[in-house]
């Protein structure tokens, strides 16, 4: 196996990131509200990506 069959560090790492702070808001309580607005998640969200944070709309704006 090459290197170029590994992710790269810097998705390892970013996946990394998305858990630490997903756990974050799961141990504050707001795993399942957006990061940007309070709103709720949905739930097919949350299914297809755990590590979602933010709603459809803040999503859609990038
Ligand atoms: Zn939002």
């Amino acid at each position: 196996m090459s290197d170029a069959d590994l992710p790269s560090l810097v998705t390892i790492e970013a996946t990394l990131d998305g858990v630490e702070r997903a756990l974050e808001r799961l141990r504050a309580g707001d795993y399942r509200r957006c990061a940007e607005c309070g709103g709720p998640l949905e739930a097919a969200d949350l299914e297809r990506d755990p590590l979602v944070a933010t709603c459809a709309a803040h999503r859609a704006r990038g």
